[in-house]
This record gives C-alpha cells, structure tokens and sequence, in this order.
C-alpha cells in the first residue's frame, strides 16, 4: 500500500521554479520540454529509496572517520562512451584503488561512481566562437551535441529522455558487475598485483606485498563470505538539471517523503551553491545524500547557512562538503571553514576533490592538471583536517579506466607532447587507468603515516 505524501511536500519540490537558477540551458520549446517531462515522470526510478538511505547511514559513518569515500568517474560521460567495455574499465579502477585505499585505512570504502546519469555541466561561459561562428556551449550530453554545427548545439530535450535511458543501462551493468563475480576481491587483488608488476610501478610493491599476505591469511583461515565476492557501488551525478531532477523524484511509499531517484547520491556545483538559488533549494526537499562542491572563496558562513538550509535536523550523512580548493591555497583556506564548522559540533562529511582547483592550460593549449598538484592538494587536505581535528572522510576525483593522456605527469611521465596522444575527454582532464592507481597508493600510505 503506499503513503500519500506528506503534506506540502508536492507543491515544495515546485518552489525551485521561481528562485534564480543558473547554468541552465535555454530549451528552445517549453511544449517539447514539457512532454518530456511528463514522460520521464511516467519512467520507473533508477534507485529506490531504501538504497538512498543505506549511503546516507555509510557516509554518516565515513563523517565519524569509520569509512572512506571513493568517489570517480568522467568529468562528463558521453552517450557514445556509455558502452560495455567503457563502463567495466571505470569500475574495475574504482574497485582497484578501494583496495588499497581499505588496506591503507584499514577502514571499509564506499564505493561510488560519477556514473550512470553524470550527463550535465555548468559552462563558464554561454557560447562558443569558433572561426568567427558563434553557437551555444556544449553543456553535457543530456542538453545538446559536441560537434560544433547549430543543429547539434541547440539543447534539445529529447536528450534527457536518452540520458534517462542511457542511465538506466550503465545502473543495470554496474548492479550486474558487482553482483555478479566480477568483483570479487581475490580478483581485483589480482588485478593490482599485474599494475605493481610493472617496473614503473615498483615502489609500490610493498604494499602489494602486504595486501597480498593479509589475502593469503584470509585464504587460509578458510575466508570465504559474501563480502569477498560482492560489492556495494552507488551512483552520483551533479544535480543541474532541476528539468531532469524534478520529474525523477518521486514520493516513497514508506514514508511519504520525496527522494531524487536519478541516483543514491546528488551533488550542487560550486556554481550552483547559491544559499537562495534553486539548486539548493529543490536539494533541500528531498532525502538522498546530498553533496555541495566549496571552492577557495566560501566563507565559514556560507558552510553553515548551507547546514541549516540542506541538514536542519543534522542527519549523519545526509550531507557531503567537497571541498575543491586549489593545492597553491588548501592549506590557508580549508582550516578556517573545519574550525568553525567543527566547532558547530554538527555532522558533516567531508570529502577531497583535488582535480577541479588545479585545471591549467598547457603550453600546447590543453586543459589539463599536475598529477602532483593533484596529489599535493590531497596531502593539505589530510594535513588540514589532522590541525584541526576533524575527519578526512573521501576523495573525489575525474577518472576513466583507459589509457588516456589527459593529466600531466604520473610515473610514466606524460609531458605537454604527450598529452596529445590520447585526450579525449570534452570537458576536464581525468587521471588514466595507471594514474588513478598510483594516486590510490600514494594515498594509502597517506593514510597510513
Ligand atoms: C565537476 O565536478 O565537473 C565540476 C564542474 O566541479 P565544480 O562544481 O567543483 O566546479
Ligand atoms: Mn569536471
């Protein structure tokens, strides 16, 4: 039987409709918008609540510094990449870099992927000149198309019909991957122990080594459970959409309260965060965990009118801060904010994204970031929180399983003559298979020092 909704909660998830919102695009038919969002409300929801409420409850542990964070995935998927052998590499990345990071912590990993519905960006600017045309922004696969022509450029939303679909199909491989043998540890062991194999890798040996030891005692002792062979994995997009967002929200029938069924867990852009903006608001009405990107500018203030707004009961985990400084500014910026939001003595969870404060622009003319401005802000992050006292709870960063060469740097070197030979992201560089590994271990032993 279900609940109907409590009351106010329908007209609530409405409210967004009349506060400013930016970085949305310009639909060029409100009717054709309209009929799309009457059939994406028809569509079943790719995550049910239930599941949105187990990640709520594991990232309230990760907040206490009794799990870790990570979270991965492009900085925009593409519907032509959304394929099988796309998908299988990004995830065996993530379930790679878990282990060590688990091993390293000695903490359980929560998994998520930046999958299954990452369809959407924010542009720093509305158009694009190319030869002196000037057309709309590419904004993400879900609005309109790379290609620089006007007929791909203008949203269309019969996209966000297709990255429901698209969507759909990623949750369903990912739910099949790791239920379904691939994951199991022993595996993915297997896995890491080929990448430390390598002699560029060899420093990281010892860890191996030693991961390698606990799984033999494991064997020996007759270790055998479900937890060997299965992981939890969640998806998570940005929430920028609110078009997308609103008709995928849904009212749960055990409880009469609304939760975004897009995916577990939703994030506001660092754009996007204003405290009377739509974003923040419609996030504010649902009851998935939710995350809000800071950059080097936020003030303390800001992160508490952000707790009150999105956590007013100061629910453990209902809200992820990801904070996205700069590794040149980390260390002067993020104590002040841990001081007095630790000081609130209100839960939190804070997470690392090292990838968004270190984009630079190469001499050759590619967007691109050090790998060690990247690990460096990784380590101002641990450094900041043990100052203070608060808890490093995760790591957030743009990754792919293939061998792409989009990130400066890393043991096998990639320089500015590099980076051409396979960039291929649209919109920010991610670390590569082998990066993403090496930033795993490096950060294990973070961890662990
Ligand atoms: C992103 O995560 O791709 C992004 C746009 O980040 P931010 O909101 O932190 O700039
Ligand atoms: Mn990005």
């Amino acid at each position: 039987m279900s609940t109907a909704p409590e009351p106010g909660v329908l007209a609530g998830l409405e409210a967004w409709r009349d506060l400013p919102r930016r970085h949305q695009p310009t639909w060029p038919d409100d009717e054709a918008l309209g009929r799309v969002g009457t059939e994406l409300a028809s569509l079943p929801p790719l995550v049910f609540a239930g599941e949105a409420d187990v990640l709520t409850a594991r990232l309230g542990a990760a907040g206490r510094g009794e799990a870790f964070l990570l979270q991965g995935g492009d900085c925009a998927e593409t519907f032509a990449e959304a394929t099988a052998d796309n998908i299988r590499n990004k995830i065996k990345t993530i379930l790679q870099m878990a282990v060590v990071l688990t091993y390293g912590g000695s903490l359980p990993v929560i998994k998520m992927g930046r999958m299954a519905g990452q369809y959407a960006k924010p542009r720093s600017s509305d158009e694009e000149t190319r030869d002196g045309v000037t057309l709309p922004a590419y904004r993400g696969d879900a609005v309109n198309a790379y290609d620089f022509t006007s007929d791909c450029r203008v949203p269309d939303p019969r996209r966000l019909v297709e990255a429901y679909h698209r969507s759909a199909a990623t949750l369903n491989l990912i739910r099949a991957f790791t239920t379904g043998g691939f994951a199991d540890l022993r595996r993915v062991h297997e896995w890491n122990r080929g990448f430390t194999a390598n002699p560029a890798y060899a420093r990281y040996e010892e860890v191996a080594g030693e991961i390698d030891r606990a799984m033999r005692f494991m064997a020996a002792c007759g270790a055998d459970f479900d937890a060997l062979r299965t992981v939890e994995f969640f998806a998570s997009h940005e929430a920028l959409l609110l078009d997308y967002e609103r008709p995928l929200t849904r009212i749960d029938s055990r409880t009469g309260t609304a939760y975004d069924c897009s995916a577990h867990f939703l994030w506001i852009g660092e754009r996007t965060r204003q405290i009377d903006g739509a974003h923040v608001d419609f996030l504010s009405r649902v009851r998935n965990p939710v995350g809000v990107k800071l950059g080097p500018t936020t003030t303390a203030d800001d992160a508490l009118a952000l707790m009150d707004k999105l956590n007013p009961n100061d629910v453990p985990g209902r809200l992820t801060f990801i904070t996205r400084m700069g590794a040149g500014r980390i260390r002067e910026t993020l104590p002040p904010l841990l001081e007095k939001v630790t000081a609130s003595g209100r839960p939190v969870t804070w997470v690392c994204d090292p990838m968004h404060g270190n984009t630079i622009t190469s001499a050759s003319g590619f967007k691109t970031r050090r790998f060690d401005d990247v690990l460096d802000e990784v380590r101002g992050f641990f450094e900041a929180h043990r100052s203070v006292g608060s808890v490093p709870a995760g790591l957030h960063v743009e990754l792919t399983g293939d061998d792409v060469t989009e990130v400066l740097g890393g043991s096998e070197a990639i320089d500015d003559d590099g980076l051409a030979r396979r960039y291929e992201t649209l919109v920010d560089p991610r670390l590569n298979h082998q990066q993403s590994l090496e930033m795993a271990f490096l950060v294990a032993e973070m961890i662990r020092s």
